[in-house]
């Protein structure tokens, strides 16, 4: 075999495996576009959802969290009252992976299929290489989920995966299709744009806006009635967050009922821009669209009405929806074989699938391990487990002991703007 393991991705997941499974000595190949999805397939400017204590990618050594990084390079961060910006978290990202996981080839699995003792990968036209065992860690960005009554049409029809950048659309008529934070996120972009008018368009029955934080620290009985975790406020989120493994002992329609209907509102700082700029059309579905060389013609039903709305354009901030299925580069072997929890992998404790030696981690494990798995926060549980099954196996099989852990890399000293807004 070329390589120990093959990590297939390098967003948070990905990069954290691999810098723990490289400090254990394990020879790691990694490929991806580093942080792909932070980069291209964000809104530019954003601020993240996750506080500042929940948006570090999991390292091996001490030294790497967000927090870390901001006090090495002098930029003001707080573990949940200052809210992060994209581009300063990808800056992060950016140190991490050049000093945890050096030499990540830079592009795309195109095939993946088992062979004697492990696994066959190509990327891009090159030659196959073999590893013993993959880990996919390939995020959202296969995933966006496109309502039906908008599939097949063009141009004027986007996933909001698709848009990095808004100003395309001033003085333009545009609906959003969607009700969560990314349908709160993309309105707010919309309007600070300059839209002409901005339509968000949903079946809820109100919008969710986080309450913006107050300057008080919580007394322990706020803290006991609202705890904190990585996921938000609340006890329904701590459970997610706490307790991710007793997630893969519910019966497999709970743990897809719980996945459907989780929510965690959006954030604070968009709802006076939204209300203020946005027609928020509440209750109300969408049955179809039409399109044509310049507008698009939706069909609606609200309270048993139906009405007709023209636009210019749709955003449709419909969410992703993890699926086995749509990871074309695997083998179809591999896809129609893997057991599976509705649409994505069934998983064991270490994240392996039914395939051996291949791993899954990131939003795709959610079926065994819950919410916590659509978050990078949830790297911080599955990259020193997947690492240490590992490794573990491999010594189980092999005579020759572990290597002696990795030297700590020193932080990198690299100025940067403010990690806050
Ligand atoms: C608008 C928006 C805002 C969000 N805000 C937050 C937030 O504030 N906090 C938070 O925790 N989560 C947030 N999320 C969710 C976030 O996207 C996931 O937490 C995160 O992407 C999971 O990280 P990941 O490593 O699994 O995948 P990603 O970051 O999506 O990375 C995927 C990696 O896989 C690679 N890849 C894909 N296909 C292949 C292939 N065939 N071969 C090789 N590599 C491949 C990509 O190049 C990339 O490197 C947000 C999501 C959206 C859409």
């Amino acid at each position: 075999m070329d390589v120990d393991v093959a990590v297939v991705g390098a967003g948070p997941y990905g990069l954290s495996v691999a810098a723990h499974l490289r400090h254990r000595g394990i020879d790691t190949a990694v490929i991806g576009l580093p942080l792909d999805t932070w980069k291209n397939h964000m809104p530019a400017g954003m601020l993240l959802k996750s506080d500042g204590f929940s948006s570090s990618l999991d390292a091996p050594v001490p030294g790497w969290r967000l927090g870390d990084w901001a006090a090495r390079n002098g930029v003001p961060y707080h573990d949940t009252r200052d809210r992060v910006v994209l581009e300063r978290f990808g800056d992060y990202g950016d140190d991490f992976q050049r000093a945890l996981v050096p030499g990540v080839d830079e592009r795309l699995v195109t095939s993946l299929r088992r062979v004697d003792g492990g696994f066959a990968v190509r990327v891009a036209g090159d030659p196959e290489f073999t590893a013993k065992r993959v880990v996919t860690a390939v995020g959202i960005t296969h995933f966006a989920r496109l309502p039906r009554s908008l599939q097949g049409l063009g141009e004027r029809i986007r996933h909001a995966s698709a848009l990095r950048t808004f100003d395309r659309f001033a003085g333009q008529r545009v609906a959003v299709i969607g009700g969560g934070s990314s349908a709160t996120e993309v309105a707010f972009e919309l309007v600070n744009a300059g839209a002409a008018e901005v339509r968000l368009i949903t079946r809820h029955t109100s919008l969710q806006f986080w309450d913006p934080p107050t300057d008080d620290e919580p007394t322990w009985i706020e803290e006991l009635k609202n705890p904190l975790s990585g996921l938000g406020r609340g006890w329904r989120l701590k459970a997610c967050a706490d307790f991710a493994d007793a997630f893969r002992l519910l019966p497999v329609d709970r743990r897809l009922g719980l996945l459907a209907r989780f929510f965690t509102g959006s954030g604070y700082w968009l709802r006076d821009t939204v209300e203020r700029g946005a027609d928020i059309m509440l209750d109300t579905t969408l049955l179809g669209a039409k399109e044509s060389d310049d507008e698009v013609i939706l069909e609606l039903e609200h309270g048993g009405e139906r009405s007709t709305l023209t636009v210019d354009h749709v955003i449709a901030a419909t969410g992703y929806e993890a699926d086995l299925d749509r990871l074309e580069f695997l083998d179809p072997g591999i896809r129609a074989t893997a057991k599976r929890v509705g649409s994505m992998p069934a998983l064991s404790p270490g994240f392996q699938s039914s395939i051996p030696g291949l791993y899954f981690v990131g939003p795709i494990a959610a079926g065994s391990f819950g919410p916590l798995m659509r978050f990078m926060v949830g790297a911080e549980f599955a990259a020193p487990r997947v690492a240490r099954r590992i490794d573990a196996r491999a010594r189980r099989r092999s005579t020759v002991p572990a290597p002696p852990v990795q030297p700590v890399p020193t932080p990198l000293a690299d100025p940067a703007g403010s990690v806050v807004k």
